[in-house]
């Protein structure tokens, strides 16, 4: 018979953001079960995830950058082909929240060749609610700026996480 159509879903997705907004973290807790404390690895890393969104089987490769960011080295192999992009803060250090608009996203501008590419800015460590400096609000307004969707998540308690990706799998398929 003709191959399903649906087998060959395969999307690219990167996490961008500053050391320690909880990149791994969050692809270790949307990957396995539960956060470890993870140590920082040198190199790009990725891990690949199988899921079911709208009755449809797709897969994941979500690159992580595994500390390359510290070095600004982040070159356009990293950025090359990805089909999503998920832009990481942390709700407690507002410089992480600020150098997404001032480094990140003209990094972004400068590599991502897919202009399809859908944006998700990702507000990381809500379970530390007492020591939050960005606001939901503030979260809003650069999500609108960037064109991007927008959660609040915490890779901790794995609030949010799975729906985030879910989610920017859901608009990734929308894409003509
Ligand atoms: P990366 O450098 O962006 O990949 O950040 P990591 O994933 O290595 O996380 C940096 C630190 O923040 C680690 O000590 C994590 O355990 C911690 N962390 C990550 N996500 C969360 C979170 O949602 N809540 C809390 N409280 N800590 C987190």
């Amino acid at each position: 018979g003709s191959p399903s159509p649906h087998l060959n879903l395969s999307f690219k997705v990167l996490l961008i953001g500053d050391s320690a907004v909880g990149k791994s973290s969050l692809l270790h807790t949307f990957i396995s079960a539960s956060l470890h404390d993870l140590s920082p690895t040198i190199g790009v890393d990725f891990k690949i995830k199988q899921l079911t969104v709208g009755g449809k089987r797709l897969k994941l490769t979500i690159w992580d950058t595994a500390g390359q960011e510290r070095f600004r080295s982040l070159t356009s192999s990293y950025y090359r082909g990805a089909q999503g992009i998920i832009l990481v803060y942390d709700v407690t250090r507002r410089e992480t929240f600020a150098n997404l608009l001032d480094v990140w996203a003209n990094e972004v501008e400068l590599y991502l060749t897919d202009q399809d590419c859908v944006k998700m800015l990702v507000g990381n460590k809500v379970d530390r609610e007492s020591e939050r400096v960005v606001s939901r609000e503030d979260g809003i307004a650069l999500a609108n700026k960037l064109g991007s969707l927008f959660f609040e998540c915490s890779a901790k308690t794995r609030e949010n996480v799975e729906k985030c990706f879910e989610e920017l799998a859901i608009k990734i398929m929308e894409v003509p």
